[in-house]
């Protein structure tokens, strides 16, 4: 477990070792969980933290319906459950890929199977306009599609404090499973707020504004250049392969360890230009 870091008086980042944040929110003693935890010993220790606060739990928050984000509900059955309107229609549709990649990661990391993973319902919808509220603090809620067509980020606009979900990574690469032209608009409103604390998905917090605009900017760039150059080569009728050598020489963070992911978003976005309709629709 790795130590769980307090990044506001009433928000802790507790990283993973499989590489992703979950966070903890806590106001007059009433506290809330965004994305649970993935192993069975990392929501423990989260739960004890509450505990030894100590504070009632109350609400879980799901960003959105991937794998990695939603495995901890399971571990707390009578808590209120808060993820986007297009949660439950999502996960129900990718059940089947999320049901074997809890059992391939229950097997490789001997994750223990006393509870065992069942598709999260969440009991409030959370979209734009809607606010979620722990004891004092109020969090409003934007619904920014384009990684997931359900994911939401949380904005404190007093600590001008953003949850980011899977956007605006120091390390990882966009990663478009859902729509890049989505994607962009959402990044434009990102532009919009005033953001001095940020918390990535996956990769390191960040409490310097400059920081965060760096780390938005280089998203863009990415996104902009990757849709353009598949554009054109959707337009001139090259096939998957061919649009993969045009984007062979685009710049991007992480290189090596961002390929996979690089490559996998050419797909996507070639399938995107290729079916408008069926890639927004086609979780793979
Ligand atoms: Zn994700």
């Amino acid at each position: 477990m790795n130590t769980i870091r307090q990044l506001t008086p009433f928000l802790w980042v507790v990283p993973s070792r499989f590489y992703y944040n979950s966070g903890v929110i806590i106001s007059q003693n009433k506290a809330a969980i965004i994305d649970a935890g993935m192993a069975d010993d990392e929501v423990a220790a989260i739960r004890e933290f509450i505990q030894e606060k100590p504070a009632k739990l109350e609400a879980l928050v799901l960003t959105h319906s991937h794998p990695d984000h939603i495995l901890g509900p399971r571990h707390f059955p009578d808590i209120s459950l808060y993820a986007h309107s297009d949660f439950a229609q999502e996960a129900t549709r990718v059940q089947e890929q999320l049901v074997s990649t809890f059992n391939n990661w229950a097997q490789q990391e001997n994750f223990n199977l006393v509870v065992p993973f069942t598709l999260p319902i969440p009991s409030y919808s959370l979209g734009n306009d809607s606010n979620f509220r722990i004891g004092e603090i109020v969090f409003q809620v934007y619904h920014f599609p384009g990684h997931a067509p359900d994911m939401i980020a949380l904005y404190h606009p007093e600590s001008r404090l953003l949850w980011a979900s899977d956007m605006l990574s120091d390390a990882v690469i966009p990663i478009v499973q859902h729509s890049v032209i989505e994607y962009e608009k959402s990044l434009s409103r990102v532009a919009e707020m005033d953001i001095a604390i940020q918390i990535p998905g996956h990769g390191d917090p960040s409490t310097d504004a400059v920081e965060v605009k760096k780390r938005l900017d280089e998203d863009r760039t990415y996104l902009a250049e990757l849709q353009q150059r598949v554009k054109l080569a959707v337009d001139a009728g090259k096939s998957l392969e061919e649009t993969e050598a045009e984007c062979e020489s685009m710049n991007f963070k992480e290189r090596e360890w961002n390929l996979e992911g690089h490559k996998r978003n050419i797909s996507w976005v070639w399938n995107e230009f290729n079916n408008p309709r069926s890639a927004m629709t086609n979780l793979q």
